[in-house]
């Protein structure tokens, strides 16, 4: 066994998930190889943090991995906030378009927080949607790519996402990020509007409305669900904390989730705001 097998093969053996044979080989080399040791370490070192947070059986090994690969990197640079890092950075020239690829794989623990995975909040999306913007805005939701250009993020979904993703025009807000991320098998985007100013974060979720509307492996609440079917969206709030506007777009379902008010959301999102 070589260093980039051995590699591969880490996050089963820290599960304990290797056959007798192949186990004893991969010990062999990491009595021979400091430096295979010390991923194996770090990574055993990881698993035994994530424990406590995640119900390990739901979650598809991708995912595990992107979550143990960013929570490494997070502590080898001891980055602190990935969000508070940005806010105001003079690398974000609102002048310059640009797309920045950000390094960090996608955070996407927030959707598995809750207890237990039979829960049904577990696959509502409302719930999963409010969850996520606190985990933007604690920086645990980490953008893929960023970019003045809103073209620049759609097109980043495109060649991986079945459904429409949109975004809406930039006038106005300072750059728009976007992420994805799957859960049982249906695929998220998450995308991110930076503001200027107080009320400074638009978080957007979108999902394939076919998915949401048939229940079994994500879902909404019945009022939310009666309110979409019969005039295409619904609103939630609760005052000073957030406000929440759900809406269909062709064959997709978008949340979007903030503390600014609802008139002003609208309006940036339908693109006839300022
Ligand atoms: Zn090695």
């Amino acid at each position: 066994m070589n260093c980039s097998q051995v590699y591969e093969l880490i996050s089963e053996a820290v599960d304990h998930r290797l056959s007798g044979d192949v186990m004893r080989e991969f010990e062999a080399h990491l009595s021979k190889c400091g430096k295979c040791l010390s991923e194996f370490k770090a990574e055993e070192m990881i698993k035994s943090v994530l424990q406590y947070r995640l119900p390990r059986a739901v979650i598809p090994s991708e995912v595990y991995n992107a979550v143990v690969g960013a929570l490494a990197r997070e502590q080898q640079s001891q980055q602190r906030s990935w969000f508070a890092s940005l806010l105001g950075s003079p690398i974000l020239n609102p002048a310059v378009a640009f797309v920045l690829v950000i390094t960090l794989a996608v955070g996407v623990y927030s959707l598995f927080s809750t207890s237990s995975p039979k829960l049904p909040n577990d696959k509502n999306i409302i719930s999963q949607s409010i969850k996520n913007y606190a985990a933007v805005i604690a920086g645990n939701i980490k953008p893929k790519i960023m970019s003045h250009d809103a073209g620049d993020v759609e097109n980043y979904f495109k060649k991986d996402v079945s459904f429409d993703v949109s975004v809406a025009p930039t006038n106005g807000c300072d750059w728009c990020g976007g992420a994805l991320s799957e859960f049982h098998g249906v695929k998220f985007a998450h995308i991110v509007y930076k503001f200027g100013g107080e009320h400074n974060v638009l978080y957007v979720y979108q999902t394939d409305l076919e998915e949401a509307m048939k229940g079994e492996k994500i879902g909404l609440p019945a009022k939310a669900k009666d309110a979409l079917k019969k005039t295409g969206w619904y609103f939630e709030e609760k005052p000073g904390k957030y406000n929440l506007v759900m809406w269909k777009q062709k064959h997709t379902l978008c949340t979007a989730v903030s503390t600014m008010g609802r008139q002003k959301m609208i309006a940036f999102l339908t693109g006839t705001g300022e």
